[in-house]
């Protein structure tokens, strides 16, 4: 029997910290190589404590060419150098700055942030769901929960320096329900932010909806497959790409183009030996600074799933499903879905035989990605 696991994993070199440590505001630079040092930079107008998002200018000090900066995903190769610092991704610690001479340089950017949120639902197949918050004063505050009618859900005590559960109301939730976690200290400081309770699906990098979409709705995604290290009876597996992109492109606002290079695929499927009882396959996605997200789709050669054995999209007698429904599962993965705790939903870790979309589905297909949006 082949095992039937398929996990999303996900590598994005931008990862949004949970709770981090306040940082002192200051600024560095100045690297230096053997033969030469770099202009001095340094971040302007970031205030010394954030609450919300705040964009700020590097100051080049030299006359040296900068050819690039990045921050996070903001890429510039001309001036004027400025950024939007976020304080939901305050671990974005500095600009990475690149000048024509081959110099590099970090320039950190740095302010206070008083609270943080850790935006995951913990417990999301339970009626007990909590979410953190983190107070970073030296001073109480009360984190309130408001619901999508306006309504206050629960206040909670902040301990100064110390990060709580909040629960968040979840015996009422019959589909995704946006609610505000508002942080309020005697000082005035306050922060908000959106915390979303999924019901049926998840996102693969935690509750936060504001950043899960991995593409651009409404766009064109192209891939590319690799057969270098394929099984040799599965030769038709790329068929069953195309149609298994079909089904989600049929749902949703994406579609999907075949491409020759690879290089300019944003899926990219290929093959890799993870082992006799590892993983059918994987997929996720992962980025750079320096480009756009990547979803990646890897086939386990190890495995039987993948082979035309299993060819096709339809249902099957018995466990597992044909396999289109694996490549629907994984490419649902590279556009930012999680697993879900419901066992007959195409994202369900295992694939038991499903065959079809649940309602969790289709509202994480739709929820992100939604047709609705896009003109006809
Ligand atoms: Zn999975």
């Amino acid at each position: 029997m082949p095992n039937l696991l398929t996990t999303g994993s996900l590598v994005a070199i931008a990862t949004v910290a949970l709770l981090g440590p306040p940082l002192a505001a200051r600024a560095e630079s100045g690297a230096e190589t053997a033969t030469r040092s770099c202009n001095e930079y340094s971040v302007v107008g970031l205030p010394d404590v954030a609450t919300e998002p705040a964009s700020f200018t590097v100051a080049v000090d030299g006359t040296r060419d900068v050819a690039r900066m990045t921050y996070g995903y903001e890429s510039r190769t001309s001036g004027p150098w400025q950024f939007t610092f976020d304080p939901a991704h305050a671990d974005i610690g500095y600009v990475a700055v690149a000048e024509g001479s081959g110099c590099t340089a970090q320039v950190a950017v740095a302010t206070t942030v008083p609270f943080g949120f850790s935006r995951t639902i913990f417990g999301p197949g339970s009626s007990a769901r909590t979410t953190a918050v983190a107070n970073r004063t030296d001073r109480p505050a009360t984190a309130t929960v408001t619901r999508p009618d306006g309504m206050v859900a629960g206040s909670y005590a902040l301990e100064p320096r110390s990060s709580t559960a909040v629960p968040l109301p979840g015996t009422t939730v019959r589909e995704t329900t946006h609610y505000t976690v508002t942080v309020t200290a005697d000082s005035g400081l306050a922060m908000s932010t959106p915390v979303v309770v999924t019901k049926g699906w998840s996102t693969l990098a935690g509750g936060d909806l504001h950043d899960a979409a991995v593409f651009d709705n409404c766009t064109t995604i192209p891939w590319h497959y690799s057969p270098q290290g394929a099984r040799g009876d599965a030769d038709t597996i790329e068929r069953d790409i195309v149609r298994a992109q079909r089904l989600i492109s049929t749902r949703t606002g994406l579609s999907f183009q075949h491409v020759d290079d690879p290089a300019q695929a944003r899926i990219q499927y290929s093959w890799d030996t993870l082992g006799v009882g590892g993983p059918s396959a994987i997929g996720g996605f992962g980025g750079s600074s320096e480009g756009p997200l990547r979803g990646f789709v890897t086939f386990n050669s190890d495995d039987t799933w993948p082979s035309d054995a299993y060819a096709g999209i339809g249902a099957r007698h018995g466990a597992p499903a044909d396999r289109g429904w694996m490549i629907v599962h994984e490419t649902m993965h590279t556009m930012g879905l999680g697993h879900s705790t419901n066992q007959f939903a195409v994202m369900a870790p295992y694939n038991r035989g499903q065959h079809a979309f649940t309602a969790g589905d289709l509202a994480g297909l739709d929820t992100l990605y939604p047709k609705a949006a896009c003109a006809a």
